[in-house]
């Protein structure tokens, strides 16, 4: 159930194929723990039946449970869209269903197994089932606190991160698949050892126990309990597992309909989880965000460390760190961007105008690695880095932010910047394991740095709300912090000013002198041409997709060129 909380709730990986991730688990806990299949009077089929002790069979089943989780999510989580991505994993529980009751050989098919062992049946006098409830209770309690590392730390941000808003994650340096792989193989382990202990609680299992619909039940469950909160999923499985589907147990028997209550089962989950998403969408104990203790005051008021220095020859002051050759995309039969060639210099910032439509935004998403070329090269800081993806040039240190803001809205504002950080020990493996005391202290300086910022943009106060509840001027003016939060070298801005207070928007100026001064190469798209005129030496003026001129702003405004495409775009 946690497992799926941190997949789905978590992680926002709509897993209907979880039902197999448990069925997995149960099953290799069954073959590694049954004798023989002939020593057992041959009346089921299975494989293996290695009569294993409980702990190995239960490490397996966790194996098996990652593994299979791992599988699914190659199967339904490579460049498809998150409802697509529910369908094929509906289908996978579904095909995975129809192999196992059709294949005899392999789990005795639809009859399933039984007679499986758990670690006090072979103990004599033992008769009553609550020591080995004992042992479940213990290995939730283990469970709960390995969770609490995975959902609570930095790793547990960057995977909600992922789930507000994947494009935005690429674009500070997340490597989505792989942080999506992450949570499938975890809480793949979580559903393995679920099912682990469940058959060996029941002692048998068959098709019938893991149908795709159980796998919804589990899913109201996180969405009444409350999506993405620990707590919240425990709720919701008391509540949906013994309210709903137990407490029509009670109704009366209809002879003339035999499936009835169990359907009216089902119709109530359905209701309740429709009536949920309406009214709380947040379930009954909502997600909470950590705040951050206010006993170190902001320690750089009004000054942004220093960047670190580029990594190619010092004192190349002149030589461009970006290069766009013909670049070309294509939308269809229109070509947004038609053999746009110009050069962004080091520590430059260098302005890229012209009218509605006339593909600089295109232009930002193809140089970035959001959107794939349809011709031309791009070289950043030497390197050709045409057609790579947006996660790795972000990590390179060429970063953009967008022309509508994408924050991430579940996070405060104070996290949106720490998750953009880059080297995180706390979002690595060892990280997860080790808990606050391996990386609590890089956490320490990223809140300072983080801070600065926030003070610089008059936003201090502001720090442990929701994104969510920001203006729309302090949502953009985030998603600049949190590009600087990465470190960038160049740094990629569509249209920053627009929505912002004119207050913001002169911090912002401020900010990018300042960052300018210190190193920082900027490509600036903006349609506020005083603002462009104050901040950038040279410009490049598009129109239809190509560069039409370039040169100073207060030359370009006298050239006829420029002044038609503005007057006809
Ligand atoms: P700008 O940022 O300069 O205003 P854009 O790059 O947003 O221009 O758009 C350039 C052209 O490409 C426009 O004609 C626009 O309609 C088209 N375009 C942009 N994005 C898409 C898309 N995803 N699908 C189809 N057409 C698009
Ligand atoms: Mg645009």
């Amino acid at each position: 159930m946690w497992g799926l909380n941190l997949q789905f709730g978590v992680g926002g990986v709509a897993n209907l194929a979880y039902v197999v991730v448990v069925a997995a688990g149960a099953y290799t806990y069954a073959v590694l723990t049954l004798g023989p299949p002939a020593a057992s009077g041959g009346f089921q089929h299975y494989v293996l039946g290695l009569r294993l002790p409980f702990p190995v069979a239960l490490a397996s089943a966790g194996l098996a449970g990652g593994v299979t989780g791992v599988l699914i999510g190659v199967t339904g989580l490579k460049r498809l869209r998150q409802d697509y991505q529910a369908m094929v994993m509906l289908v996978v529980s579904l095909m995975a269903g129809t192999v196992v009751a059709a294949d005899t050989g392999l789990f005795n098919g639809n009859a399933g197994l039984s007679l499986i062992p758990n670690p006090i049946s072979g103990v004599s006098g033992m008769t009553s089932g609550w020591p080995y409830v004992g042992i479940v209770a213990a290995c939730c309690l283990i469970g709960f606190v390995v969770l609490r590392r995975f959902t609570t730390g930095p790793m547990g941000r960057a995977l909600r991160a992922v789930r507000d808003d994947e494009t935005a994650a690429a674009a500070i340096g997340k490597d989505v698949v792989r942080l999506r792989l992450v949570v499938q193989a975890a809480g793949g382990v979580f559903a393995g050892l679920s099912g682990a202990l469940l058959v060996a609680f029941i002692g048998g299992w068959s098709p019938a126990a893991w149908a795709p619909v159980e796998t919804l039940a589990l899913l109201t469950a996180v969405i009444v309990g409350g999506m993405g909160s620990d707590a919240g999923a425990t709720v919701g499985t008391l509540v949906v597992t013994v309210l709903l589907l137990q407490g029509v147990q009670f109704l009366p028997e209809i002879r003339s309909h035999p499936g009835l209550k169990e359907a009216l089962g089902w119709m109530t989950l359905g209701a309740v989880t429709i009536a949920f998403i309406w009214v709380r969408p947040q379930g009954i104990v909502p997600e909470r965000r950590p705040r951050h203790g206010r006993e170190a005051p902001p320690t750089h008021v009004g000054r942004i460390e220093p960047l670190p220095p580029p990594a190619s020859r010092p004192g190349a002051g002149g030589e461009a760190i970006l290069e766009v050759e013909r670049l070309v995309r294509r939308f269809g039969g229109v070509a947004a961007v038609d053999g746009a060639s110009f050069t962004v210099r080091r520590g430059s910032i260098t302005g890229l105008i012209g009218p509605n439509g006339a593909g600089k935004s295109t232009a930002l998403s193809v140089i970035s690695g959001f959107l794939e070329p349809g011709g031309g090269a791009v070289r950043f800081d030497g390197a050709d880095v045409t057609g790579r993806p947006a996660h790795e040039l972000a990590r390179r240190g060429l970063v953009r932010t967008f022309q509508l803001a994408r924050e991430f809205r579940g996070l405060t504002t104070l996290e949106n910047l720490l998750v953009a950080a880059p080297g995180q020990r706390g979002e690595g493996a060892p990280g997860v394991l080790a808990g606050r005391r391996y990386w609590g202290g890089q956490e320490r300086e990223l809140v300072a740095r983080a801070r600065g910022l926030l003070a610089m943009f008059g936003m201090a106060d502001r720090e442990d709300e929701p994104a969510r509840n920001l203006s729309g001027g302090q949502k953009r003016a985030l998603e600049v912090m949190r590009a600087l939060m990465t470190r960038p070298r160049l740094l990629l801005l569509d249209e920053p000013m627009a929505g912002l207070s004119p207050r913001l928007a002169e911090r912002l100026e401020e900010v990018l002198l300042q960052l300018q001064r210190q190193g920082l190469s900027v490509l600036l798209v903006e349609h506020e041409l005083d603002v462009v005129d104050r901040l950038c030496e040279q410009v490049v003026v598009m129109a239809q997709g190509r560069v039409i001129s370039t040169g100073r702003m207060a030359e370009l405004r006298t050239r006829r060129e420029v002044q038609d495409a503005y007057v006809l775009g």
